[in-house]
């Protein structure tokens, strides 16, 4: 038998090497825009295959500058992490060891470590012990996992068997959920068969929470399967629902209830902000990201069900090659996949080389250095705090200081500050609207971060900042 090549793998290990220790020089943004990257990688479909190695040397020249470095620490845009030295080790491995994570027959080893992983979030997360899980490829396909789980359980509570007779003609199931619900909830229900059209929205109080007599009025109003979908930490301000008051409410009325914690529910983790989820092991489902908070590559997230005959039977196919050895556990039984990545291996890396301490240091620290970025900012007269973070989210607006400037100019300052910041390839944030007024989002969700990238950020902004007051002056 030949011996495999592996000139392939010695080159990427350089590049992925090179490219690490290279972020703090390189941009934080894409340098070239879609048109120079179809140049360099397009073209007709090659007709004669070329050696691994030349593949690779081709790739990694061809994709330069398009590649954010959103593993970077000054990377503040949406809610994206970084990823740990063992994580992308242990990704590393997954992909060399590709094995089909779908039965234990397949990998017992992705099998068992997925299994341990698993029971070590519950246990970290402070989430039923005895709920049943799912790896996922992020919190989208968690909601779908567990919404599919909630539709099983509240129809049979209504002699309905969604599996074998499907919704047509099934009793209708209300979904109540709040307007600041992510859009991923929207489409987990609609790839369920919840239009949108049929959700009942909960308007949020001064904090982002489901304001609560809207949701006691909703609930009165029906008394049919019901599902009622909260959050932990939504995307512009970290809101957390009112746990303790929301969800026996809705159990008073025999509802499923799901909780979002795409990045939130970590905050459970920390005796800081533990409190936040108060109440929150009160619901029926919950999903949270492996690839935000956790810091672990790409491709993970998890969904946790209390009702584990619900889960298995909405995911399960019990065809007759696939083994029932109780004493394993296949992971096809509780997601929605088949072939599937071994999900487990970088979330285990990572959970071993934090430790609950150190996770609970991550993301203690990543707060503080939320704040520290909004109040950096916050002290420049160019800039106004929107939201001071009580997680790790928060909300900044730039101000024309033009004597005559509005609520629009505001607007597109703020706008203007974010494009400029991003093409100075010092520091990445993304812009939200919220409660009608335009900001820049700062989330801070990454191992990686260290004070000193907060201050060059904080330098950075203030400078776009500044030059657009100098400018104002000249332009009143
Ligand atoms: C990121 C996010 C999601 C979606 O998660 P994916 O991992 O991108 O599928 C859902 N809800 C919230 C609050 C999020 O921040």
């Amino acid at each position: 038998m030949s011996e495999r090549s592996t000139v392939g793998l010695d080159l990427a290990h350089r590049y992925a090497k090179e490219f690490l220790s290279g972020l703090d020089e390189r941009s934080v943004a894409s340098t070239v825009d879609v048109t120079t990257l179809r140049d360099h990688l397009g073209g007709p479909v090659p007709e004669v295959g070329e050696e691994p190695a030349a593949v690779i040397e081709h790739m990694v020249a061809a994709i330069d500058g398009g590649i954010l470095g959103s593993t970077s620490g000054r990377f503040f845009a949406w809610v994206i992490g970084g990823s740990l030295e063992a994580a992308l080790a242990a990704d590393w491995l997954t992909s060399t060891w590709d094995q089909n994570a779908a039965l234990s027959p397949c990998s017992p080893a992705a099998a068992v470590v997925e299994e341990i992983a698993g029971a070590w979030l519950l246990d970290l997360l402070a989430l039923p012990r005895d709920a049943s899980f799912a790896f996922t490829t992020g919190c989208q396909m968690a909601h779908f996992t567990s919404l599919a789980a909630a539709r099983n359980a509240v129809l049979r509570a209504h002699d309905w068997d969604v599996n074998l007779d499907g919704l047509q003609g099934a009793p209708a199931v209300r979904v109540l959920t709040s307007t600041q619900r992510h859009g991923s909830v929207d489409r987990a229900l609609r790839f369920l068969g919840f239009g949108s059209r049929h959700l009942t929205t909960i308007e949020t109080n001064e904090f982002g929470q489901c304001d609560i007599e809207t949701l006691r009025n909703a609930l009165a109003g029906g008394n049919g399967p019901t599902i009622v979908i909260l959050k932990a930490g939504d995307i512009n301000i970290a809101a957390f629902d009112d746990f303790n008051r929301a969800i026996p409410l809705a159990k008073e009325h025999g509802a499923w209830v799901h909780v979002d914690g795409a990045f939130g529910l970590f905050a459970r983790i920390s005796s800081q902000y533990c409190s936040l989820t108060a109440g929150i092991e009160l619901a029926d489902s919950w999903v949270t990201d492996g690839h935000k908070w956790l810091n672990v590559p790409f491709d993970c997230g998890f969904a946790v069900i209390r009702d584990t005959r619900a889960h298995r039977e909405s995911m399960s196919i019990g065809a007759s090659y696939i083994s029932t050895d109780a004493a394993t556990r296949d992971q096809i039984d509780w997601n929605p996949e088949w072939s599937r990545r071994a999900r487990g291996f970088p979330v285990y890396a990572a959970l071993r080389q934090l430790g609950r301490g150190g996770l609970e240091d991550l993301i203690n620290r990543n707060c503080a250095q939320a704040c520290k970025l909004v109040d950096g900012i916050g002290e420049h007269s160019g800039a106004n705090v929107l939201w001071r973070p009580t997680l790790n989210q928060g909300l900044v607006r730039f101000l024309d200081t033009r004597p005559d400037a509005g609520a629009a100019d505001h607007d597109r300052r703020t706008e203007r500050i974010i494009q400029m910041v991003n093409a100075s390839g010092e520091a990445f944030f993304s812009g939200t609207t919220w409660r009608e007024r335009r900001a820049m989002r700062i989330s801070v969700v990454n191992a990686h971060t260290a004070d000193a990238d907060i201050h060059r950020s904080v330098v950075a902004v203030c400078e776009a900042v500044d030059h657009c007051i100098r400018e104002d002056a000249r332009n009143s």
